[in-house]
């Protein structure tokens, strides 16, 4: 877990839990909160990263199948509520939507996944907020790179792409 980052004889020091690690140039592809936070001592821009939200998703995958009652409708699943849930209640919560949208029944076995403030929200005027972002980081912290979903596009093609471009400029 990275702590912190300070220049240190033309590099930088990257402070993590297990210790300090020195390096001529670093890439932070962390999410866009802790980038704000690790960079802001040197180019105080960065903490408008902070300002990007974060949708959160839950993932219940079925395992055993479920009954259908009734003709198949159209389903409406989801909703911002089932993160404050537990896992059995996102399931119970989950079957009734099932059984009123698909006249689904059933005591399924699922496992629950709760992905935190997973995916980055992009509002109008992101790509031109990020290019200057991005140009202050270059001015203020050489040979520090900051990439990832929040920057240019959420898919992991487009994340890896962005990784490789960070480590070669
Ligand atoms: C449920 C789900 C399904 C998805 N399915 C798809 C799909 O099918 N196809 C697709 O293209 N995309 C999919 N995505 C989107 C894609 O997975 C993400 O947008 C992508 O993984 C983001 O990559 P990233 O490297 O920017 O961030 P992350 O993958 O979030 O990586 C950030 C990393 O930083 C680490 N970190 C945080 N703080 C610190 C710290 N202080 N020090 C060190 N490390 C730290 C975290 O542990 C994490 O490993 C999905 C996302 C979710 C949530």
């Amino acid at each position: 877990m990275v702590k912190s980052i300070r220049p240190h004889a033309g590099g930088w020091v990257v402070d993590t839990s297990g210790g300090p690690c020195a390096a001529s140039r670093v890439v932070l592809a962390t999410p866009a909160s802790v980038t704000a936070d690790l960079i802001k001592p040197f180019c105080p821009a960065a903490a408008t990263l902070r300002e990007i939200v974060y949708s959160s998703v839950v993932v219940v995958i079925e395992v055993e199948s479920l009954r259908q009652r009734h003709p198949r409708r159209t389903p409406r699943i989801g909703g911002p509520r089932r993160l404050s849930l537990g896992h059995r209640a996102i399931i119970t919560d989950l079957i009734a939507e099932l059984g009123d949208t698909m006249g689904l029944d059933g005591d399924p076995i699922a496992r629950v996944t709760q992905w935190r403030d997973a995916l980055p929200q992009f509002a109008p005027g992101h790509l031109d907020r990020m290019a200057e972002i991005e140009g202050e980081i270059t001015v203020r912290t050489a040979g520090v790179k900051a990439t990832g979903a929040a920057f240019r596009g959420l898919g992991l093609p487009s994340c890896l792409r962005q990784g490789r471009q960070a480590a070669r400029t």
